[in-house]
C-alpha cells in the first residue's frame, strides 16, 4: 500500500479540531488515532500521564490611576490567585527585566516586553514583583480577527514560586504605557488540579533484527483556538500513512509508532514516555524520527538533526539521489525528540515550514485552507524513502551515539528558560 496524501488529508480533517493537553477533547483525537490503527488490525495502546491543569474563575485588570480603564485579558494558568478584592499596587513597565528595570520593582504590578522565560520569571521572583502584565499580538490587530492569548507557566516556573500575572492586547499594552498608568487592580482567581493527558502506541515488530527499534513520533495536541493542523496534526497523520506502509512492506527493525499528547505543554508525553520507559527500551531505539509541522501549500521541507553530523549528509545525498527539495542541518528542535535526545538517542526531525505570511501556527488561521494533500504526500514519501534504508539495511548506519555539540545544545535547550508559550 503506498502513501496517500488524499487518504492522510481526511484524516487530518477527522482529527482538526481544538485538542488541548488533558481535555476531553485531546482524548477524542487519541481515539479516532486509536480507531484507525485498530482498522488495520494493529494492537495499540493508550498511556495515561498525569498534567497540570486550571479554570480561570476570574481575571481583570483595571487601571486607576492616572487615568480609569479596564481591559480585556486572560489569567496566567498555574500563577496563584490576588487577594479576592484583587491586587491593588503601583504599576511599572520594565521592558526587559534588567537590574536596572527592577530597582524599585518591589510590590508592583509590572508590564515586559517578550516571553516571560523561567530566567526572567526568577527575576521578577527575586525582585519581589506583585503582579506581571504579560502581552501578546501586536498593535495592529483587529480584536475581532485574533485571539488574546491564554498562557500558563510550567513547572519550572512552579519550582521558583508563584506571581499572579495576566495576559492582555499589545495595542491595550501600548495604551498602558503611553498614557503612563501608574495604579492597577489586578484580580486573578483560579483552581488547579491534575487531569490526564495521553500517549498513543502501536509497534511493528522487525522480520530480521527485532531487537533493534526506531521511534516514529509525533504530537496531536494543539493550543488554544488552533485547530492544530499544520502543527501538528499533520504530523500525526503522516506516521499514520508510514504505519499502513510498513504494515504492507514489513520492516526489518522494530518500529514504534508514538503519538504524544501535551507537546504544547512543554513536551509533556514524550517526557512522560522517556520518564517511564525501562533504560532497556531506550537502548533499543536507535534512532528517533519525529515528525512536527507539516503540510503548507507553500513552504519549505526541512530535516533538523539532532545526532552527528554525518546524518546531514546522509539525508542531503539522498535528498539529491530522489531529487527532494530539503534543507538539512545540524540542530536541536523544539519537539518531542528533545526528550530521547536526551537520553542520547539520535533524532532526526521532518518538518515542513510554511513560507512567511502563508501559513500560521499557534493561532485560529492554523487550519486546513493552507494546506494540501499534495504537500502531506510529499514529505510522507521522503520520509519514508529515508526510513526504509535505515530500517533495512544490512548494518545500521547511524551511531547511537550524540556528539559533544549537541549534548551541549540539548542541555541548553533543557535548562534554556524556555519562552512560556511553546
Ligand atoms: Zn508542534
Amino acid at each position: 500500500m503506498s502513501i496517500s496524501g488524499e487518504r492522510a488529508f481526511s484524516l487530518l480533517q477527522k482529527i482538526g479540531f481544538i485538542r488541548c493537553s488533558g481535555t476531553a477533547e485531546e482524548l477524542q483525537a487519541a481515539h479516532i488515532l486509536l480507531d484507525e490503527l485498530k482498522s488495520l488490525g494493529l494492537e495499540c495502546t493508550l498511556e495515561a500521564f498525569k498534567v497540570h491543569n486550571y479554570t480561570i474563575k476570574k481575571a481583570t485588570l483595571e487601571v486607576l490611576e492616572p487615568y480609569q480603564q479596564t481591559y480585556e485579558v486572560t489569567g496566567l494558568g498555574l500563577s496563584g490567585n490576588t487577594p479576592a478584592d484583587g491586587l491593588v499596587a503601583d504599576f511599572k513597565y520594565i521592558q526587559q527585566a534588567s537590574d536596572m528595570d527592577l530597582l524599585d520593582a518591589k510590590g508592583k504590578v509590572v508590564l515586559l516586553n517578550g516571553g516571560l522565560t523561567v530566567e526572567v520569571y526568577e527575576r521578577l521572583f527575586k525582585a519581589g514583583v506583585a503582579g506581571i502584565i504579560a502581552y501578546s499580538g501586536t498593535v495592529i490587530d483587529d480584536p475581532a480577527l485574533t485571539d488574546l492569548q491564554v498562557r500558563a507557566i510550567r513547572a519550572k516556573h512552579l519550582e521558583v514560586g508563584q506571581i499572579p500575572g495576566v495576559t492582555l492586547r499589545a495595542s491595550d499594552a501600548f495604551d498602558m504605557v503611553k498614557n503612563k498608568a501608574t495604579k492597577v487592580r489586578m484580580v486573578l482567581e483560579q483552581d488547579d488540579y491534575e487531569v490526564d493527558s495521553h500517549n498513543v502506541y502501536a509497534t511493528l515488530q522487525g522480520t530480521d533484527y527485532p531487537e533493534e527499534e526506531i521511534a516514529f513520533m509525533g504530537h496531536y495536541d494543539s493550543v488554544p483556538f488552533s485547530t492544530g493542523v499544520y502543527d501538528n496534526g499533520a504530523g500525526s497523520v503522516i506516521l499514520m500513512e508510514l504505519v499502513r506502509h510498513y504494515l504492507a512492506h514489513p520492516p526489518k527493525r522494530t518500529l514504534r509508532f508514538m503519538w504524544f499528547g501535551s507537546e504544547e505543554k512543554g513536551l509533556l508525553g514524550s517526557k512522560a514516555y522517556v520518564a517511564t520507559a525501562e533504560e532497556d527500551a531506550l537502548k533499543a531505539i536507535k534512532l528517533g524520527i519525529n515528525v512536527d509541522v507539516a503540510g503548507p501549500i507553500m513552504g519549505e521541507d526541512r530535516a533538523i538533526v539532532t545526532a552527528d553530523n554525518s546524518l546531514c549528509t546522509y539525508i542531503e545525498y539522498l535528498a539529491k539521489e530522489v531529487g527532494f527539495s530539503i534543507a538539512v542541518k545540524q540542530d536541536t528542535y523544539s519537539s518531542d525528540s528533545i526528550p530521547f535526545a536526551n537520553k542520547g538517542i539520535p533524532c532526526v526531525n521532518f518538518c515542513r515550514f510554511g513560507s512567511p505570511g502563508c501559513a500560521m501556527i499557534h493561532s485560529r488561521y492554523d487550519i486546513l485552507d493552507y494546506l494540501s494533500g499534495e504537500s502531506l504526500e510529499n514529505t510522507a514519501r521522503f520520509v519514508q524513502t529515508f526510513s526504509d534504508r535505515v530500517i533495512n539495511a544490512p548494518l545500521f548506519p547511524v551511531e547511537q551515539k550524540m556528539p559533544a555539540n549537541m549534548v551541549e545544545a540539548v542541555d541548553k535547550y533543557l535548562q534554556k528558560k524556555k519562552s512560556d508559550t511553546k
